[in-house]
This record gives C-alpha cells, structure tokens and sequence, in this order.
C-alpha cells in the first residue's frame, strides 16, 4: 500500500512516499522558500538527488509538483494508488492522544489550537487542505507531535501558576518531539520484546528527554513550546522566569524581542556569541576555545541532569537512547554524558562508542543501563500510524 509521509512547515514541505507495510521508501523530498524567491525542490529517487528549481507560489503549487512528479517516475500510475497520506501536526494539545483521520472537525480543532503554534498548525492546516483536494481518494491522518505526551499525570504536566491559566488559556506542559520519542520507543520494544524503563534523549537542534514507562511517556523536558528544558542550539531551555520580566524592562523589550532572545538568539549561540552547531562548537573546543569549552560543558549538564531527574521518577531506568542529529553523530557528546552518569553504574564501550547514525548498544557489558544510538526515523512512524489508521 502506497503511504505518503508530509511535513509542512510555513515555507517548505517535505515528503517522503512508503510501500507500507513493508517500510519501504520510494521517494522522499524536500520543496523549500515555498512563497519566497528563488523557490526550488529536490528529491531523492534510486539513490541519486535531483534539485529543480521551480516557481512555488504557495503550498498548493508544491503538492501539484510533487504529485506530477510521483506520475513522472513512476512512483504511481495514477493517484488514486495513493491510499494514506499523513501529515506532521505539531500542536495537538490535550485534543488528540493519538492520530487521527482528518475530518472538517479535526481541521477546525487544529486551527483553534494556532495560538499554542502560531508558526507550525497554520502551515499544516494549509498542506492538509492542498492535499485533500488533489488527492480525493486517499484517507488524510493527521500525526501530532504532542500526541504521545498526553499519558503524562497532572502533577508532570501543570504548572505552579494560577490555576485558571491551565483551565483558562490552556498553559500547561504539552512536550514536543512525540513523534520521535514513539519511534524510539517502538525500537526499544522490538529490541527488548517488551516494554523497559527508557530515558530517550533527543539531542538535535532542538532537544528533548522523555522518561517512558510501559510504553507510555511519564515526563518529558519541553513544556508549553519546545523552549523548554534542555539547552539547545538557539534556545535557552529552562531558566528562571523572573528573568525575562528583568531583561525587558532592563532592555526596554516588548514580548516579541524578548521571545526571539529565548529562541533565536540563546542557547549554544547565546552562550558562544554566534555558534549554533555543535560540530562548530567541537572544533572550538579542539582550538581551546574557552566559551565553546563552556557551552558544552552547560550543555551536557543539562542534559546528565534531567537523565538523573527521570532515572529517579522512573525508579531506575533499563535503557538510554540517544537520537537526533548530535545523540547520532557525536561520539564526544555522548562520552561526555554518559562518563557523568558513572554514578548511576553507566559505563561506556568507547570502541562501540564511535558508531554514527547507526543503531549500536555504546554501553559496555558491565553497565548497569544500557546505553543506546539510536537514529530516529519520524516520517516512518507518521507513515506507521497512517498505514494502521487506513488498513
Ligand atoms: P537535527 O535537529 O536532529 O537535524 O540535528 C541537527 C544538529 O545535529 C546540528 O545542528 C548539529 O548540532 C548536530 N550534528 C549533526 N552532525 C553532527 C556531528 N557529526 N557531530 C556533532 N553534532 C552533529
């Protein structure tokens, strides 16, 4: 069956089209400056990437591109081989625990739930409707990014504020990266056969621990957005709150500066004075670069400390996973956390330990956790859970 996995975001759309069950990519691609000049697209056909440039005027010339080109290769004869078509949603709130067929009902609570992701649900909202249009046939499932979260008490997930901000606006702990923490879960499963208490660490550049228990979150590091919890590329992760009150009236700030300060302008970049990515911040510390040095060192803390949080919450923990961009490349990273949780009985095989992008267990045999790489894989599981929604 014909599954195509979507991910819009306000100027791009990616895709990537399955033979499900078999998990089985055909194509995958990425359309980019949807809207803005200079527009192209490429995709990635028996091993060789093609880019064209092309006018896209909005998302609904990119679906109409990309469903000639599935013609044009040969992906499919016509659309209606199409069956499922899933698309990324990134805020679902507390409205969907799990993903859903795609309804006007579920479009209408997707755009009420804007406000909490004013640059990601409109962009979703818009690929969805381009979609459903050209391709009638197919069944449209919506996969939510805080979906997986919602198993989460109350007591994890609400904040000491007023309590009517959480009945009246909403304010709450949501998580984000749900996608991908299911994924890894479901790798744990297969690797286990069974549920085990994991601690999945999902360092990219953005960045996100969840502690899962019987296959189900029990906490996680975001909150409300994604800023929260660990230290990120541009994102300051948690800080104490009454400093952004301080810098805007110190600064004279309204809440737009004050929000691009904690998103864009903090974090690795904030602490170095302009560097964002951790293989950058690498070389830095090889060249004795004292605020690279200091960056990493702020960044692992921060991440050995909420590993010790959810090993404590979980009761111990049976596993760590490492995914993402840095939790699969960056052997130092990883060295450097897990040398942090000796404590905890964690040790490290440092041959093992110098694996990238595959699955590969980095603990040695006398570890009290296992230690894991594990690359995540979030359009498999959006094509997962289309494929079972539309079987
Ligand atoms: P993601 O958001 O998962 O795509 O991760 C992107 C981030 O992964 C980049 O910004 C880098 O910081 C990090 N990254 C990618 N490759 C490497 C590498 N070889 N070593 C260290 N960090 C890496």
């Amino acid at each position: 069956m014909k599954i195509l996995a979507v991910n819009c975001g306000s100027s791009s759309l990616k895709f990537q089209m399955y033979e499900m069950p078999e998990e089985k990519v055909l194509i995958s691609g990425v359309f980019e400056r949807i809207g803005i000049d200079n527009s192209f697209y490429s995709y990635k056909l028996n091993g060789e990437k093609i880019k064209k440039q092309a006018y896209l005027k909005d998302h609904k010339e990119a679906v109409k591109i990309l469903l000639d080109e599935l013609i044009s290769n040969k992906i499919v004869e016509s659309l209606s081989e199409i069956k499922g078509i899933g698309h990324r949603v990134v805020q679902g709130a507390d409205k969907f625990d799990k993903s859903v067929l795609i309804t006007d009902d579920v479009i209408k609570t997707i755009d009420e739930l804007s406000a909490l992701a004013p640059l990601h649900n409109p962009a979703a909202i818009v690929g969805i409707n381009a979609f459903m249009k050209a391709v009638k046939d197919a069944k449209h499932v919506a996969v939510f990014d805080t979906a997986f979260h919602q198993t989460m008490a109350k007591e994890a997930y609400i904040y000491a504020l007023p309590y009517y901000l959480y009945k009246d606006y909403g304010i709450r702990k949501y998580g984000a990266h749900g996608t991908s923490h299911k994924y890894i879960t479901k790798v744990m499963h297969d690797y286990y056969k069974e549920n085990k208490k994991l601690i999945i660490c999902h360092l990219g550049s953005g960045g996100s621990i969840t502690a899962v228990k019987d296959g189900r979150v029990v906490d996680t590091s975001m909150g409300f957005t994604p800023n929260a919890g660990i230290v990120m590329g541009t994102r300051c992760g948690d800080i104490d709150a009454s400093i952004i009150p301080y810098i805007m009236d110190k600064l004279n700030m309204n809440t737009n500066d004050i929000d691009k300060l904690i998103n864009k302008e903090s974090g690795l970049k904030g602490i170095t004075g302009g560097i964002t990515d951790s293989r950058d911040i690498e070389t830095g510390i090889e060249a004795n670069d004292e605020m690279c040095d200091l960056a990493q060192k702020i960044f692992v803390r921060s991440v050995v400390n909420y590993i010790a949080k959810y090993y404590v919450l979980l009761s111990g923990a049976d596993a760590i996973c490492f995914t993402a961009g840095i939790g699969e490349n960056s052997s130092l990273t990883r060295e450097q956390i897990m040398d942090n949780l000796k404590v905890l009985g964690v040790s490290l095989d440092k041959e093992a330990n110098k694996a990238r992008g595959t699955f590969t267990k980095i603990s040695s045999n006398s570890s009290k956790i296992d230690c894991f790489l594990v690359p995540t894989d979030e359009e498999v599981m959006i094509a997962l859970d289309t494929y079972n929604l539309v079987k």
